[in-house]
């Protein structure tokens, strides 16, 4: 790796590899991830990407997105990606995405809780593998961008409410050393690996959000944390919870308490569902309730939904003649670090996107498949102002903002890391107390 990029991105998800993607050719750049680029939260999403369905459709996705999210996003930020819905899946099928399609070679759409209408463009039930592997592929070609894997950013480096660029760890050799950049993007994804049952990948822990509480850099709604209601119940629960994507709901399953009754409606907004389930639980004294997919033709369970019926075969059930048992589990960030519409953050030469940062656009609560179009779109909008309004960063003041730094502090990389865990539970819980931030323009 390089001692300087002009834009440095730490994430190979969507939201790091659509901004590196997004930057012009004459612009060095470096992807920089935890672990493999296969170890992104992008690579898990089942039920797919939002898509604005027409101008009718605008006054229902809007309203679904203000309802899922109890009013309390930034409706700027729904507006603007809900009118980008259309162009950012278009650039993915022109990137060779496969979507399914019906059979006038129309893109399918399928729907999800919280929707009131079909409008998720879907690769069977692994779109985010699809898309992101599709985009990686397209990165790894680029001559001006070098993805480096097995490398964790430890700290920013900070002079004056400017980062100059980071502090980064080779995974493999140990060694701890800095990385200059004009700019540097943090794509770091979600919080899940802090939370015992996830269905995040467990190295997602929040690095990004930890090293902006420590410098001071704004953060936003940190205690608005989504639960889905559906991952598979296995005794064990050790390691990452497998999720039952919602578009299994939005074809047909439904939620059964103990004796095979329904108790819900299963397609509101996830928090309402969530809710209704622990509720069944307490009632029923039970750890988990039943999820009935008997009800979704069988033709369909095996073109959408393939992963799903593998996992829940490889633990026992046989989705086409029994219920599985579901229970919800840690899924979602919607707060993050500070984040306008061209992910800007409250530090200078710093951006955020993707699901660390906090625009505003998810409210209180995610509506199902916004995520990857957020992400992609507000990151692909941080790569056109950083190509805007491009200045290079003092040399002399990055160089003396690195000599201030003790490097004591990264000695054991592993003990930082759990600290940086702690920090982020610590403002977590502390966030209950303040007022929510919301409605920016
Ligand atoms: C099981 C599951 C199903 C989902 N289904 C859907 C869906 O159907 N539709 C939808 O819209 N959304 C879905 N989501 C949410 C969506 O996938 C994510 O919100 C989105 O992909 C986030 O993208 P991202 O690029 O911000 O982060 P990620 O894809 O999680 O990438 C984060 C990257 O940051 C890197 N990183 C983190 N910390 C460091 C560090 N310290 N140093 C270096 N690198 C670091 C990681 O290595 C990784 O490369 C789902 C999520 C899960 C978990």
């Amino acid at each position: 790796m390089d001692r300087f990029y002009n834009v440095l991105i730490v994430g190979a998800g969507v939201a790091g590899l659509n901004c590196a993607l997004h930057l012009p050719t004459g612009t060095r750049a470096a992807v920089l991830c935890k672990g493999t680029p296969d170890r992104s939260d992008s690579y898990l999403a089942q039920g797919g990407i939002c898509r604005l369905q027409g101008s009718e459709d605008y006054q229902s996705y809007f309203d679904d997105t203000m309802r899922a999210g109890h009013c309390e996003n930034n409706p700027a930020a729904v507006d603007c990606m809900i009118n980008s819905s259309r162009e950012i899946v278009d650039e993915l099928v022109g990137m060779g995405v496969d979507f399914a399609r019906n059979p006038d070679g129309t893109l399918a759409v399928t729907r999800e809780g919280g929707h009131s209408r079909s409008r998720i463009c879907f690769h069977e039930d692994c779109t985010g593998k699809e898309i992101t592997q599709k985009l990686l592929a397209r990165v790894e070609k680029l001559e001006n961008v070098a993805v480096i894997p097995e490398t964790t950013m430890l700290d920013l480096i900070v002079s004056g409410n400017e980062c100059y660029g980071l502090i980064v760890l080779n995974n493999k050799t140990g060694e701890v050393f800095p990385v200059f950049a004009d700019y540097t993007v943090l794509a770091c994804g979600g919080i899940g690996g802090i939370f015992t049952h996830s269905t995040n990948f467990r190295l997602l822990t929040g690095d990004g959000l930890a090293v902006c509480l420590k410098h001071g850099v704004a953060v936003d709604n940190i205690n608005y944390i989504q639960i889905h209601p559906t991952t598979l119940y296995t005794k064990s629960r050790a390691g990452r919870s497998f999720l039952i994507s919602e578009s299994v709901r939005g074809e047909g399953a439904v939620l059964l308490d103990k004796n095979y009754k329904r108790f819900t409606d299963e397609l509101q907004p996830r928090d309402v569902v969530t809710a209704a389930i622990y509720r069944q639980m307490e009632k029923d004294k039970t750890d988990f309730v039943w999820l009935d997919m008997r009800t979704i033709p069988r033709e369909e369970i095996i073109s959408h939904f393939p992963s799903i019926v593998e996992k829940c075969r490889e633990e026992g059930y046989d989705v086409f003649s029994e219920c599985i048992p579901v229970v919800p589990a840690q899924h979602y960030f919607m707060g993050g670090i500070r984040s306008d519409l061209n992910g800007k953050t409250t530090m200078g030469r710093l951006y955020a996107v993707g699901e660390t940062c906090c625009n505003g656009v998810h409210g209180a609560n995610r509506l199902a498949s916004n995520s990857l179009l957020e992400s992609l779109l507000f990151a692909k909008r941080a790569a056109l102002d950083i190509t805007n309004n491009y200045s290079a960063a003092s040399k002399k003041a990055a160089e003396e903002a690195e000599g201030k730094i003790d490097y004591g502090q990264y000695a054991d990389p592993a003990k930082l890391l759990e600290e940086y865990k702690q920090t982020v539970k610590k403002a977590i819980k502390e966030a209950e107390n303040v007022k929510p931030h919301f409605g920016r323009a």
